[in-house]
């Protein structure tokens, strides 16, 4: 057991009264924070002027480091008020380890029942002891320096506990199966009947029938409510504690791992494996976008990575696919919608009462069509403790504890490596616990006294201002300060870019850059008879890149957040031709009299989001900068040519309405004169990158490839499952 230093809330921004409270923007209500309400009247009662500091407890069992033939299982301390931002980045030192757990196997208990109850009761001897001290202080308070420099009251109370399925049935002490939230068994899953939580005071009053004269009483009382009767779990003297509540939705195993990893079992089976995997060879290449070029159906012992990167792809392999039998696919591209809906708003930085009713809307959808699974022969029921975690106690813990990111086992797993291993290797590896203790209090200390330093330094600067979370990144566009290539002859881009119609598309960007108002075809056309280009190479660029503006000055570094790649093939080291990849893009397109529609951003869900006139999607042949003085002498003074220029290729625009069953825009290459559709726009027009599904029929054409899928296709959906920001700006 070790200290918890109070470091931390250095960095934390209080509101007035104490504690991070829950924020209202706008008219509704933004769920971010772990909300202190449900303590805060309970303790306001009987103390005013409390702090709450949320205490959240991660443990991890099944995920065990091991160290040479050892292994450790730590317990993991963080508190609420500190900004998810900084909780999540593993160099702030926002959780601590609190101790290690035994790990041993007690095999000399041969008694299976009895091997269970004793492993129960020793884990919560343990974490017992270890939490001890905010028995009291969570009662009572201590007095605590917080950012601003006050002194306050704080109340350290269990707030959360942070665990994959084997740790929360522990925790809860309920049998493997059964919810550990809700009163539901594991044959009761499936239904909406019953209670949103477990009857705490009930089972606080069972438990106190474990000192009672008649154990039968207890051992009887507890099988009623559904928990096994635990000598003296940790959470039973804990003030203000609901440790059914206080169980938190894992996105990493209960959807990465658990609702998804079943539905791609279950579309393997509803269909062909060999035409599945022979789509996904067959997708054009994006940087958010993982190319299975073997296939996804052979692939076993998949990780949460992989199955997101599996989600970007799903419902464009599927979309147009037949079922056995002439069946209708309706329903079940339906549901994969719908759970892929609710699996992207399940992990939106912050929510809204508006996102909230969307997040149901899509649990609400699987439901209405999960039924063809089971008309199809492939499931028997859906009592599933996966899919009922998400259909009954996601909201409610949004509402109760914010977003899901605040919770999220992913975080801990990384810890592993810094808390465990690296203090492993510090020690001489005889009696280890000791020594990792020691060594990670010292380095504790060292931060500490690091950060305070850095602080007095920087002439002790009051709290940064906290500003909330966007929905996505705030990303900014900056090009390479040096082209990818020197000069390339106009003819070049022409031949090998495919910019095909390059001077053409040249000169009439320069013309209407030179006449502002609103050119007809006509006498852009007599004006491009006189005009020419005085010059003949320009300065080209393979690769466009957007980074992450860090407006908050959390992470301390820039990311790229996505990058759009326009190059052509070209030969490797070793003479092998790797293909050109000319990626598509969204562009920013205003409502003009040509009648070019784009989307509109929808219903305005995200409050704060930027909102987008239109886009429309392009293909980049090139990206390119005009010599600066080449084009002073024909234009008119004043006139300024951007600094990067791109020759795109257009696509339709966006239907007015998406695909009523899959909700994804159907767009086809744009032509004119039998030509395809083109333009200059300035690089800064660039939205972002876009990936396309091809629409292949119910067989994929075996002689289109990745690499050629955007020339032999003629018609595709825009992929809006890309990564979120797609998903917010196409959806
Ligand atoms: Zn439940």
């Amino acid at each position: 057991m070790r200290s918890n230093p109070h470091g931390y809330i250095m960095t934390c921004t209080l509101a007035p009264g104490g504690g991070i409270r829950r924020h209202v923007i706008s008219q509704s209500n933004v769920f971010l924070f772990l909300k202190n309400d449900r303590f805060q009247v309970k303790l306001e009662s009987k103390c005013p002027g409390a702090t709450i500091i949320p205490v959240i407890l991660s443990s991890d069992k099944t995920q065990v480091t091991l160290f040479r033939d050892k292994s450790a299982y730590p317990l993991y301390l963080t508190i609420g008020n500190i900004p998810k931002e900084v909780r999540r980045q593993p160099s702030q030192h926002a959780y601590i380890l609190l101790g290690y757990l035994p790990t041993t196997k007690l095999e000399h208990i041969t008694n299976k029942a009895a091997w269970r109850r004793t492993i129960g009761n020793l884990f919560h001897a343990c974490v017992s002891r270890i939490i001890h001290p905010i028995k009291v202080t969570g009662l009572t308070g201590a007095p605590m320096m917080s950012g601003d420099g006050a002194i306050r009251r704080v109340h350290p109370l269990l707030a959360l506990y942070i665990g994959d399925y084997p740790e929360q049935i522990l925790v809860a002490g309920v049998k493997k199966g059964d919810c550990p939230t809700c009163p539901a068994t594991k044959d009761e899953l499936d239904s909406d009947e019953g209670h949103d939580y477990r009857d705490m005071d009930a089972v606080l009053e069972a438990l106190d029938l474990a000192d009672g004269p008649d154990v039968a009483v207890f051992v009887r009382e507890c099988k009623r409510l559904g928990i096994k009767p635990l000598a003296t779990p940790f959470w039973r003297d804990l003030p203000y504690v609901h440790i059914f509540r206080s169980i938190s939705p894992d996105v990493l195993h209960q959807l990465f791992q658990g609702v998804i990893k079943y539905i791609i079992l279950w579309i393997k089976q509803a269909y062909t494996p060999a035409e599945i995997d022979a789509r996904c060879r067959r997708l054009p290449p994006n940087h958010h976008i993982r190319l299975f070029m073997k296939g996804i159906t052979s692939l076993s012992r998949l990780s949460g990575h992989e199955h997101n990167q599996i989600c970007r792809i799903l419902l464009g392999l599927i979309v147009d696919l037949r079922l056995p039998d002439n069946q209708s696919p309706v329903r079940l591209i339906q549901a994969v919608r719908a759970v892929l809906d609710a699996l992207y708003l399940s992990q939106y930085p912050l929510h809204s009462d508006e996102t909230l009713e969307v997040f149901e809307d899509a649990i609400n959808r699987f439901d209405d069509n999960k039924q063809i699974f089971i008309d199809l022969g492939i499931r028997f029921h859906f009592n599933i403790n996966k899919f009922h975690y998400l259909r009954r106690h996601y909201i409610n813990a949004i509402k109760l504890y914010g977003t899901t990111d605040n919770y999220n086992t992913e975080y801990t797993e990384r810890l592993h490596i810094d808390l465990v291993k690296d203090a492993y290797r510090s020690t001489n590896r005889k009696d280890e616990y000791p020594q990792m203790t020691l060594w990670l209090e010292r380095k504790e200390k060292i931060f500490r006294h690091e950060t305070f330093l850095r602080w007095k330094f920087a002439g002790a600067p009051s709290p940064a201002t906290w500003h909330p979370p966007q929905i996505t990144e705030r990303r900014h566009l900056q090009m390479t300060r040096y082209p990818s290539r020197k000069r390339v002859p106009l003819t070049e881009l022409a031949m090998q870019y495919g910019a095909k119609l390059i001077r053409e598309a040249l000169v009439a960007y320069f013309i209407q850059l030179d006449n502002p108002g609103h050119l007809t075809r006509r006498q852009i056309e007599l004006a491009a008879e006189s005009w020419h280009l005085p010059f003949q190479s320009v300065a080209v660029y393979h690769k466009i890149k957007f980074w992450n503006q860090d407006s908050q000055g959390f992470s301390g570094k820039t990311q790229t957040l996505d990058a759009v790649h326009v190059k052509p093939s070209y030969k490797n080291k070793r003479g092998q031709i790797v293909p050109g990849r000319f990626d598509t893009v969204l562009i920013k397109v205003k409502n003009d009299a040509d009648g070019v529609n784009g989307i509109h951003y929808p219903r305005c869900l995200i409050i704060n989001a930027h909102i987008l006139p239109g886009l429309r999607v392009a293909q980049v042949r090139a990206v390119f900068s005009i010599p600066k003085l080449a084009t002073a002498s024909r234009l008119h003074r004043g006139t300024s040519v951007p600094t990067h220029l791109a020759y795109i290729e257009l696509f339709s625009p966006f239907p007015p309405q998406p695909d009523r069953h899959h909700g994804m825009y159907r767009i086809k290459r744009c032509f004119d004169h039998g030509q395809r559709s083109v333009a200059i726009v300035p690089v800064t027009e660039i939205e972002r990158s876009a990936h396309l599904f091809p629409i292949f029929g119910p067989v994929a054409p075996r002689e289109w490839s990745a690499s050629t899928v955007l020339e032999q296709c003629l018609t595709f959906y825009v992929n809006l499952w890309s990564d979120r920001h797609a998903y917010i700006t196409i959806r």
